[in-house]
């Protein structure tokens, strides 16, 4: 074999870089890890984790009311953005540096820069000026999405995106989200429960499309509840910028609305812009993601890809268990795999939203023949103060075998209940065997295994 400078160069210190680099360093052999920005990646820096200190900071609002409801006297409430924004800033920091210290303790050399293949083997590392070269006998590429803004919508420069929404210098009085996705949602939701007047405005009939019907028209019903303006069926024909800085913006069908800023969250795109994979022979698919087999190996025999750049389901855990799977396989000598299949998700919105498996509309193209077992019900917690919220539950039932393949929650603490429901789901548990778990009481959770009639939707009962 060639004498190359490392063993393994992965490119990329995000969630599913750092796992295969860490993994891979401490079976001894010798690893290097480009990252451009700051070791952690998405999750850590502009992700998951800061979303939900924010997520976290926005619910103070709607706890407030529910504590008044209780019986408890708060005067005067106010948010202070900067303070959030630097203790928010000092942990991330925190978090990072745990990463990098991390990989380099582990073994792996951490070299800031973007790297850029040459040929097949090699990576140019260009950081402040500078370049570096480094060779591989083997490559990960785990670069990650970046944020993607249509072309076609002039005035567009003005827009920010979830990265700027981490740093706004100031909070705005009022906010345009445009989207309908996972970003767009939470997003809207946090600054609305942080008091700014928030729009938020998708192009389609309801928002987040390929969730479960039920699930999104709950969610319509709690953002209306919650006094969230939504405008539906609505798109961008242009921006404009007026001197005092307020942005309009002009919708199909001559709406307007102004706002102090407009923050687009219309999907990502694969990271693959800076890569030069034309000069390593990596194919791509039609989406422009780097094309990979199962155990995500590209076209090149010795080059892989895992996580967003892969385009499967771009969420930090599936990255992480990508990464880790092809250490094993290629480091450890045991072959293994990620099942995409029956991965729990959430939707940080306020109601949340915690699904696994498949949907109604899914599993009746899928399997044919299911039960749909269904609730809605008031929250104790809200009782005393508008006792207006609804939780709903969902399971959908394979019947030719009574498995529970879907579940679907909208509610307070729905992400924390489908992690937990999610291993019965995997596991392929029953219907029978779910129910025959005894009740906690008194919970929310306890519907999951108290659902006892078949649900009929009022349309289907009619046609029957
Ligand atoms: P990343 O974590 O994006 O890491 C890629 C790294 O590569 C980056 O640090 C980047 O700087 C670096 N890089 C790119 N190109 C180069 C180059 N040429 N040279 C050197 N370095 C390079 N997922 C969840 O599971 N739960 C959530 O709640 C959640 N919330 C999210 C909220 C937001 C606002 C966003 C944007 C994403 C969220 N996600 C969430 C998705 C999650 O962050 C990603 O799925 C995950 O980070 C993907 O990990 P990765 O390793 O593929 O890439
Ligand atoms: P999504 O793909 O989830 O949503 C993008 C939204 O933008 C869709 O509603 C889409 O509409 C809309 N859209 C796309 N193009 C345009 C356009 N030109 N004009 C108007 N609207 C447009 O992407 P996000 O950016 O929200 O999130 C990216 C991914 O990151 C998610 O899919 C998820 O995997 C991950 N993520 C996970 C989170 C979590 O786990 N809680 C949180 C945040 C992100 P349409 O539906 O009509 O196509």
């Amino acid at each position: 074999m060639a004498d190359y400078d490392y063993d393994l160069f992965v490119i990329g210190a995000g969630s599913g870089g750092v796992r295969a680099a860490r993994l891979v360093a401490m079976t001894g052999a010798r690893v290097g890890v480009a990252e451009e920005y700051r070791a952690g990646g998405t999750c850590v820096v502009r992700g998951c984790v800061p979303k939900k200190f924010m997520v976290y900071a926005s619910e103070f609002s709607h706890d407030f009311e529910v504590a008044r409801g209780f019986g408890w006297e708060i005067g005067e409430t106010r948010f202070d953005w900067p303070t959030f924004l630097a203790r928010k800033d000092e942990e991330i920091a925190r978090l990072s540096g745990i990463y990098a210290s991390n990989l380099t303790k582990a073994g792996a050399d951490l070299i800031h820069g973007t790297a850029t293949f040459v040929d097949p083997h090699t990576l140019e590392i260009a950081h402040e000026g500078k370049t570096r070269t480094v060779t591989a006998a083997k490559i990960l590429i785990a670069t990650g999405g970046r944020p993607s803004l249509p072309d076609n919508v002039p005035g567009i420069e003005h827009v920010i995106t979830s990265e700027e929404a981490f740093h706004l210098p100031k909070l705005p009085k009022s906010l345009v989200v445009v989207g309908g996705g996972y970003i767009a949602v939470e997003f809207a939701c946090i600054f609305h429960g942080l008091g700014v007047d928030v729009t938020l405005v998708y192009r389609g009939a309801n928002l987040l499309r390929g969730f479960d019907e039920d699930v999104r028209d709950h969610l319509a019903a709690e953002l209306k509840t919650s006094g969230l303006r939504v405008l539906l069926a609505c798109q961008h024909e242009s921006i404009e910028k007026r001197p005092d800085g307020i942005l309009v913006s002009h919708f199909s069908e001559g709406r307007s609305v102004e706002s102090e800023a407009v923050m687009f969250a219309t999907g990502r795109v694969p990271h693959v812009k800076t890569l030069s994979l034309d000069k390593a022979g990596v194919a791509l698919n039609e989406k422009g993601a780097v094309a990979v087999d199962t155990y995500s190996r590209t076209n090149v025999p010795h080059i892989w890809a895992v996580g967003d750049v892969t385009d499967r389901l771009a969420l930090t855990p599936v990255a992480i268990r990508e990464g880790q799977a092809f250490a094993e396989t290629e480091f450890y000598g045991r072959p293994s795999f990620f099942d995409h299949a029956d991965v729990p998700t959430a939707v940080f919105s306020q109601p949340p939203i915690g699904v696994v498996g498949l949907t109604e509309t899914e599993a009746r193209h899928k399997l044919g023949a299911i039960d749909i077992y269904l609730t809605r019900f008031r929250l104790m917690k809200t009782t005393f103060r508008s006792g207006h919220e609804r939780m709903l539950m969902k399971l959908v039932v394979e019947q030719a075998t009574g498995k529970v393949v879907g579940c679907h929650i909208v509610g307070p603490d729905a992400p924390e209940m489908i992690q937990l429901a999610g291993i019965a789901v995997k596991a392929g548990l029953t219907k029978a065997q779910w129910d025959a778990t005894c009740a906690l009481h008194p919970s929310a959770a306890e519907e999951l295994v108290t659902l006892r009639e078949k649900y009929v939707p009022l349309g289907m009962a009619a046609a029957e």
